[in-house]
This record gives structure tokens, C-alpha cells and sequence, in this order.
């Protein structure tokens, strides 16, 4: 089985995370860039139905800036078998649709098509939650959202999101929720392997695509601002009015509807 896992490179959540108020992208500076949490249960994932269904790979694919080369070795140091980065400076500030658009056609050039594909449900930086489901319409492949537990029975995927049983046939993209393991440490002899594994750079013009080509659907920035301030929240002593003033906040502020 082919597996294929989207891997996206994020700031660290425990550090600073700050927009570049010029530009409206992240400040890549303001702290460490690391694989997101979210990615690492999808690589563990990917790894644990490859170890279930022998002679399977596990290829792991990201776009990221140029140096996000040790982000995407430590999937490989977890156990995924290669590697595909997708690179390229016109993909700098690439919104949801050329994001999709990339992955999909890296998926396809990366060889016999992929039977499962897995990603997070949202990352923690961007959380547009529509990579997975926009590659898997590019791909015309069905998807599976949102998933707090999956089983894979011969071709038959079983899943369940937070409110229904969903059920799907390979090929299909599969986005997970934090319901699923932590994705395993790379021990020392996972981290030597991984200097060998092949790690495969592609570059827009590989894959046959154009950033400027507004025939597709993209959002473009208008506007960024800073979040402002905190205010400092009013105080209230319940002399038997509180109630009421509560009402009347979230009245005023369109935060309930007022009674009829
Ligand atoms: C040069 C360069 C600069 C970039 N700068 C930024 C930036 O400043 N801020 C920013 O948020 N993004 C940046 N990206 C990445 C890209 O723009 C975002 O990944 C994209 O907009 C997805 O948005 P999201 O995180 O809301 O996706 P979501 O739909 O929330 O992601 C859901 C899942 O889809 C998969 N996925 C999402 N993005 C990627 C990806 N890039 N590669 C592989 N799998 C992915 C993951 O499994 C993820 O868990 C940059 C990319 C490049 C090449």
C-alpha cells in the first residue's frame, strides 16, 4: 500500500508567534519552525497502518520554505521512507487553493498513485482546515474529516468523527483530530537513517504550475492589522443585579438574541 503524509512545517506554539504587519505572513523569525503536532500523529498513523499492511510505504510530503529540510527529516526519522518537499519563492504567502493545488500535483508526480493519503485536520498556525478535502477534490478522491479513530479493513476505511460512523474505499484522503496517538520519538538509529532517505525537492515550474495563474480561485490579502489590545474586562459584584447585566452585555454586543 502507498501511503502518502502532508507534513506542514509551522512556528513553534510554545514560542512568540507574531504577522509581519508588512507583509501579512507569519514572522518565521519570532520562533523556532517545527512539524506540527498535528502532522506528527498523522506520520504516526501513516507508520501504523504501514506496519499492519506489509510491503507498504510511507512518503512524506510538504510545502515549506527552502530550509525546512530538518522539519521534513524528522518525519523521515520517524519512519516514513522518502520524502517530497515542495519548493519554490512564488509559493511564498500561497493561500488555501494553490497550497492544495501544489500538493495535489506533487502527489501526482511522486509516481504510482497514492492508495491513502493523510493530513491533519488544521494546522496551527493557518487552521484553514481545507488542504485535505480541497486535494482530495483535485484528486477526486473521497475524504474522510475531522476522524477520531480509523480502521482499515482490505480496501474499506471505517472512521468516526465526533458525530457519525463515515466509511470510505481506498484510494481516499483521511484528516485526523487530536483524538489519535502522539506521533513517536525518532530514536538515535531513526535519525542516522534519516540523513539517507531520499528527500526529493520540487519547484513549481517541475510540476507544471503557475502562482499567477488567477484562472483558479485565490484569496488575495487586502489589509492586515494587529489584533488590538486586550481591553480590561468590567468587574461586576453580584448585588442581585449581575444577572441582568450580563443580559444586557451580550444584548448590546449582538452576543444573544434579546427575547420576544
Ligand atoms: C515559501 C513558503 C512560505 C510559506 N509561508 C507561510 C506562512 O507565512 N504562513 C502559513 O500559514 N503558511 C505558509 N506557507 C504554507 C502554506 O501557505 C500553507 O500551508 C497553506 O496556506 C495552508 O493553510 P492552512 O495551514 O490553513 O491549512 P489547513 O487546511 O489548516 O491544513 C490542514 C492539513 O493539511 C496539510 N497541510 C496544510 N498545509 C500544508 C503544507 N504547506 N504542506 C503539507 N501539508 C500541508 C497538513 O496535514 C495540515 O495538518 C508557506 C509555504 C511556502 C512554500
Amino acid at each position: 500500500m502507498r501511503i502518502a503524509v502532508l507534513l506542514k512545517e509551522v512556528p513553534d506554539t510554545f514560542g512568540e508567534r507574531a504577522l509581519n504587519l508588512t507583509t501579512g505572513l507569519v514572522e518565521r523569525a519570532a520562533s523556532d519552525p517545527v512539524l506540527d503536532e498535528i502532522c506528527e500523529r498523522a506520520v504516526e498513523l501513516a507508520l501504523t497502518l504501514a506496519a499492519d499492511h506489509p510491503a507498504s510505504e510511507v512518503h512524506a510530503f510538504a510545502m515549506a520554505p527552502e530550509n525546512a529540510t530538518a522539519t521534513i527529516r524528522k518525519a523521515l526519522a520517524m519512519g516514513a521512507d522518502a520524502a517530497f518537499h515542495v519548493t519554490d519563492p512564488a509559493l511564498l504567502g500561497a493561500d488555501l487553493t494553490l497550497t492544495a493545488e501544489a500538493l495535489a500535483a506533487a502527489l501526482r508526480h511522486a509516481g504510482e498513485p497514492y492508495d491513502l493519503i493523510v493530513a491533519g485536520n488544521a494546522s496551527t498556525d493557518g487552521i484553514g482546515g481545507l488542504v485535505p478535502a480541497m486535494i482530495a477534490a483535485w484528486l477526486d478522491m473521497p475524504h474522510l474529516s475531522e476522524l477520531t479513530a480509523l480502521t482499515l479493513d482490505g480496501t474499506t476505511l471505517t472512521g468516526a468523527c465526533e458525530d457519525a460512523d463515515v466509511r470510505a474505499e481506498l484510494p481516499a484522503v483521511v484528516s485526523l483530530t487530536e483524538a489519535f496517538p502522539d506521533g513517536r520519538f525518532p530514536n538515535f538509529k531513526g535519525i542516522m537513517a534519516a540523513k539517507k532517505k531520499p528527500l526529493t525537492t520540487l519547484s513549481l515550474a517541475e510540476l507544471g504550475l503557475d502562482a499567477e495563474d488567477f484562472s483558479v480561485a485565490r484569496t488575495i490579502m487586502t489589509a492586515v492589522a494587529q489584533r488590538p489590545p486586550k481591553e480590561a474586562g468590567q468587574k461586576l459584584t453580584d448585588d442581585g443585579s449581575a444577572g441582568q447585566a450580563i443580559a444586557e452585555y451580550l444584548f448590546a454586543h449582538k452576543l444573544a438574541a434579546q427575547p420576544s
